[in-house]
Order: structure tokens, then C-alpha cells, then sequence
């Protein structure tokens, strides 16, 4: 049976609709603008989805079958506009937010992004440093755009690629869409600069029984140019996507491919509460080669990473969502269409924010899987990865 004809769980239920009450406007507890939530964990990580649309029809993420032409997408009027985008992550820099990645659907799509980018690049952190500014996308329009979003004020980029055998890379994005493409918004990318200090990263969603075969040539393309090259396990978000973990390659297992070919060496994080873990190239010697570079996994599924998680994540229409895996969102949209003022927005955001205790990874093996929690999440492409 091929994947495509695979049985899958049709969702019945369209969580966009649902809002969670706000809390009260009170000033947050802390008063040094640091929040953070019943965990312990502060906010620092902000996610902001600019579309719900895209041109992709990734099975594991936007199978055709259920976003066809009758799907109903988000009607313009409910989608944040670029000031209210920007005032609201002003308030969310106020509470320690540090580093702010545009995300989808496909991010490209959105008309002018670059505008968005050049007015959230003139906002400060807490400690008044430049955000970090970044974006994930599926390349496609990259060697188009890059230049204007580099003028922007964009410093990094993450690129989606599942594989570089243009088959396997046409099948996994479903409309047919040619690797070479992407491969080529890649160098433009790096030929305008988004590539410097690190800053062009390589996203691999690794499917069991689908692109496996491409881990050790993809790893093979990428050592040695900067580029770090990131496998992410297939994950279970959203609801439409038939997930199974049978198709999950556990990170574990992938290091070891790569290992038996170029040897690895494990590599302290960069900083708190980073998603993926960093494995170096070794030398002869057994140090790690700086010039062949690194890899990074991300292991979603087998690896829960809850304990320091900063991200917070804003939908198209401007509700908040606190993981993921989470089935609603507050909505943040009357208070930007009412009366309320940044003060006040800070301090609902705030609230929120303390009141988290989200930890979905940890808790997953534990679910039973006939709760329906998961026909009742919301989709990847509606709050972005
Ligand atoms: N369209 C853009 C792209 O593909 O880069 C941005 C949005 S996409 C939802 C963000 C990231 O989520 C991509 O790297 C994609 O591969 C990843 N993703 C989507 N569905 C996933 C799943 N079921 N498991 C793991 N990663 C997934
Ligand atoms: Fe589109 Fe990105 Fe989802 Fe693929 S992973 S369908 S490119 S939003
Ligand atoms: Fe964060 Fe939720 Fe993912 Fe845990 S499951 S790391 S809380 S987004």
C-alpha cells in the first residue's frame, strides 16, 4: 500500500473557533518584566505564524486529502495585520521575549513580509539588544526574496528539505514542487548573507519507510559548507496528519547511521532551552572538526525537551497558544481591536504566561490514546513549528 493510499483519521473537529477566557488585567507578578510560567520557565521564544496557506501539501503536515480546495482557510479580515503583529510582540518583548521567528503555512506567501521584518527589527530586548530575527520556509520562493529580506533586516533563515533526490523531495511536498528549487534559494540565501555566523539552517522531517534513505546524502551535502543540517523526528501534531510511531526514526538511531559513516561527538547546546541537540564531526584525533561542522537532532518524540521551554506561539488571527500540542489558543484580538492599551496587553499576556503548566512530550506516553486529545489538536500550518 502506498502512502498515499494509507487509511487516515479524517478530523471532526475545527479547534480555530475556540478561545480560551482571557485573565483579568492586573499587572504581572514579577516586576522586572521577566515572567515566568508555573514551571519556572521563562518566555523568551516567539513563534509568529503570518499565513495559514501554503504551496506545499507536505503529507505529514498538509495531506491533500483533507487541504483541497474546499478547505476552509482563514478570510483575510480575521488575519493580524503587520501593526498589530508588531504591537503585540513589542508587549511580548517587554516580558523577556528575545528571539522571534516568522512562521506558516508557508511565511513567503504573505504579501510584504518584508515590512513585517523591517518593523519588528527595530524592536529592542529587554536588555536593549536587537531581537533575533528568523524565519522558516519551504524555500521555494527563497531565490526570489532573499535579497529583500536580508535588506529587511532578516540575520537568519531555516529552510525545509526532506531530501535531495528530487523523487523522494516531489513526493514528500506532494505538488510536484522540484528539489533543484530549493536547492537554489539555498545559495542565494547564503550569496546574500543570511547564511553568516551560522545563520542558514536545514530542517529534515525523517519519515520511516519514506526519506530514510536520504539522512546519509543530506548529511553527505551539508558537512563542511556551514550549513547545520537538523533532522527532526516526525511528530504526532495536529490532526490530519495519521501519525503513527512506527514511522518515527528515533534520533538515536539516526546519530547512529551517521556515526557508523563520520564519527560524532556530542556538543554542548547553545543556549537554554534549545530544541535540538548538537552532534560535531570528529577529526582523526577524536576533537571536533570546526570545518566539517555539526548536526543537530531534534527529538520531539522520543527526547521530551518541556523542562526549559520558552516558546510561545501566535496563529495568523492572533491567538496565543502556549505548546504545540495545545487544542486552544487565547484569543488576543479583541484586546488589539478594543480599547485596551499596550499596558494592558502586556499585563493579559503576562497572566497567561504565569499560568502555563504545559508539558505535552512528557506527558505523551502517558495519555491514553483513546482520549481524543489528539483530534483535537490544532494543525501545524495554523500556529507554525
Ligand atoms: N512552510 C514552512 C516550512 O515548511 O518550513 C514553515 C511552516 S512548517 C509548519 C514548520 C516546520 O514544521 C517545517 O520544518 C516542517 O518540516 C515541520 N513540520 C511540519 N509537520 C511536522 C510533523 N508532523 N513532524 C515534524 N515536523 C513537522
Ligand atoms: Fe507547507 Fe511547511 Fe507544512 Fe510543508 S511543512 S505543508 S511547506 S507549512
Ligand atoms: Fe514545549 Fe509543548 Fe513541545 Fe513540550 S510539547 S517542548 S511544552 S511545545
Amino acid at each position: 500500500m502506498s502512502e498515499r493510499d494509507t487509511p487516515r483519521i479524517i478530523p471532526v473537529l475545527d479547534q480555530r473557533g475556540y478561545g480560551l477566557a482571557l485573565p483579568p488585567v492586573m499587572p504581572p507578578l514579577q516586576a522586572n518584566g521577566h515572567v515566568q510560567d508555573t514551571r519556572g520557565r521563562p518566555l523568551r521564544d516567539l513563534r509568529i505564524s503570518v499565513t495559514d496557506r501554503c504551496n506545499f501539501r507536505c503529507n505529514y503536515c498538509m495531506p491533500k486529502d483533507i487541504f483541497d480546495k474546499d478547505y476552509a482557510y482563514l478570510p483575510h479580515a480575521s488575519l493580524l495585520s503587520f501593526e498589530e503583529i508588531t504591537r503585540l510582540a513589542r508587549q511580548f518583548v517587554a516580558l523577556g521575549v528575545q528571539k522571534i521567528r516568522l512562521t506558516g503555512g508557508e511565511p513567503l506567501l504573505r504579501k510584504n513580509l518584508e515590512k513585517l521584518i523591517e518593523q519588528l527589527a527595530v524592536l529592542r530586548t529587554l536588555q536593549g539588544q536587537p531581537l533575533d530575527i528568523t524565519l522558516t520556509t519551504n524555500g521555494s520562493l527563497l531565490a526570489r526574496k532573499a535579497q529583500s529580506l536580508r535588506d529587511a533586516g532578516l540575520q537568519r533563515v531555516t529552510v525545509s528539505l526532506d531530501g535531495l533526490d528530487d523523487a523522494v523531495f516531489r513526493s514528500m511536498n506532494d505538488v510536484d514542487f522540484p528539489v533543484a528549487d530549493v536547492l537554489e534559494g539555498i545559495d542565494v540565501a547564503r550569496q546574500v548573507g543570511l547564511g553568516a555566523n551560522g545563520g542558514l539552517k536545514v530542517n529534515m522531517v525523517v519519515k520511516r519507510g519514506t526519506n530514510e534513505q536520504q539522512i546519509l546524502p543530506m548529511a553527505r551535502h551539508f558537512k563542511g559548507t556551514g550549513t547545520v543540517l537538523r533532522f527532526i523526528e516526525y511528530m504526532d501534531v495536529g490532526a490530519t496528519n495519521g501519525w503513527r510511531m512506527d514511522e518515527v526514526l528515533p534520533s538515536a538511531e539516526l546519530v547512529q547511521r551517521i556515526n557508523a559513516e563520520w564519527p560524532l561527538l556530542a556538543l554542548e547546546p547553545c543556549a537554554p532551552g534549545e530544541t535540538a541537540q548538537r552532534w560535531g564531526y570528529a577529526d582523526a584525533a577524536g576533537q571536533h572538526d570546526g570545518a566539517a561542522g555539526e548536526i543537530g537532532v531534534i527529538s520531539s518524540v522520543t527526547r521530551a525537551f518541556c523542562g526549559d521551554c520558552n516558546r510561545a506561539r501566535l496563529s495568523t488571527e492572533g491567538k496565543l497558544y502556549l505548546c504545540l500540542f495545545a487544542a486552544q489558543g487565547y484569543d488576543l484580538k479583541p484586546l488589539l481591536r478594543g480599547e485596551a492599551s499596550d499596558a494592558d496587553i502586556a499585563s493579559v499576556l503576562g497572566r497567561i504566561w504565569q499560568g502555563r503548566s504545559d508539558r505535552y512530550s512528557e506527558l505523551r506516553s502517558s495519555l491514553a490514546p483513546d482520549t481524543g486529545s489528539a483530534r483535537r489538536r490544532v494543525e501545524m500550518s495554523y500556529i507554525g513549528g
